[in-house]
């Protein structure tokens, strides 16, 4: 089946690439479609980070979209074909699969699924222009930029993530609001009473986010009780959200299993979909750990699961 791809790799942040570099590398010549849409460009959540300071071997840092300009290069320099195209629809039903863009139809004998999640925002009115300026959906990549250091910074959530990136935060500013609209935390017991017992962090229960205040950078948050409708304005430099994150799997609904949450579900250690030939990799499959080198790395081993599955079906 001359016209059949080995592989092709739905997705350009850190796991589609790096799958696309252990692919390549392993003369399966893949064909990546980069996408752009889910992250608002292609090469996923890191072309919205500014400074990345925990990817190894960085001591510097570096920043998000350099550094995936990096990864792309590589990808590029072993061979991997990229169209910057998001992917409108997949046909798992029979082999080879079908993958459509709105420009093309290709055909492959595997699949690596590597569309990562789209943090949750809220969309309050001033975040068009301060997100990125103090507002930020990822404590972990942005709170220990310079501009955040003892100052009071706002986290908006009330799950494992918020009382998380609460805590994290802790280390850098002066004092952590975390605002949740309920009267009670869905995180788990345990991080709970560490966020409880952390005297750096103030717990606003019943307050939502009303919007964000400041010109060029946050200089503040504006907040609504829900309770008594009182509206009360903060000065602060950071407002993180971790509000969740929606994983980019709507073309594979109802072809590959999904958890309830959506997320994909792998085969432990295999990377393997419920669909045989069909891998995921990063953040659309693990809705834990969510970091650039724990996609990279899922990715790797996607790229090598899919290279034993296809010389296993005699397909290379
Ligand atoms: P969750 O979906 O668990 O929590 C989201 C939180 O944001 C909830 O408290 C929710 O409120 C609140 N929220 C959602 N939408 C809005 C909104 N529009 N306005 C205000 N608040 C909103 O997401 P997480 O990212 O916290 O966690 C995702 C998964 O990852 C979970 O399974 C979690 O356990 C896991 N995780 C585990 C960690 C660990 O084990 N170390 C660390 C981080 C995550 P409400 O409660 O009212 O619904």
């Amino acid at each position: 089946m001359a016209d059949v791809e080995n592989v092709v790799i739905i997705g350009s942040g850190p796991a589609g690439h790096t799958a696309a570099i252990y692919a390549a590398r392993a003369n399966l010549s893949p064909f990546m479609f980069e996408g752009y849409q889910a992250g608002g460009s292609a090469g996923g959540q890191l072309m919205t980070t500014t400074d990345v300071e925990n990817y190894p071997g960085f001591p510097e840092g570096i920043q998000g979209p350099e550094l995936m300009q990096l990864f792309r290069k590589q990808a590029e320099r072993f061979g991997t074909r990229m169209v910057m195209e998001d992917v409108v629809s997949v046909d798992l039903k029979q082999r080879p699969f079908t993958i459509k863009s709105d420009e093309r139809e290709v055909r492959a004998h595997s699949i690596i699924v590597a569309t990562g999640a789209t943090a949750k925002r809220m969309g309050v009115p001033s975040e068009s222009r301060l997100f990125n300026n103090g507002m930020s959906a990822c404590a972990v990549c942005d709170g220990a930029l310079p501009f955040f250091r003892n100052q009071p910074l706002m986290v908006i959530g009330g799950g494992d993530t918020a009382v998380e990136e609460a805590t994290y935060l802790t280390k850098f500013g002066s004092v952590v609001h975390l605002v949740h609209r309920r009267d009670q935390l869905r995180a788990s017991k345990i991080m709970q009473e560490r966020a409880l017992k952390n005297s750096k962090i103030n717990i606003m229960w019943n307050t939502v986010l009303e919007d964000a205040l400041g010109e060029q950078f946050v200089t503040g948050a504006r907040v609504r009780n829900v309770k008594t409708g009182e509206l009360k304005d903060v000065e602060l430099a950071g407002i993180f959200y971790a509000i969740g994150h929606t994983p980019n799997t709507v073309v594979f609904q109802g072809q590959i299993d999904l958890h309830e949450n959506g997320y994909i579900k792998v085969k432990h250690e295999s990377q393997e979909t419920s669909i045989p030939g069909v891998f995921a990799a990063g953040d659309v499959h693990d809705h834990k750990y969510r970091q650039a080198v724990t996609a990279a790395g899922s990715g790797c081993a996607a790229a090598l699961e899919c290279e034993r599955w296809l010389g296993a079906e005699g397909i290379i």
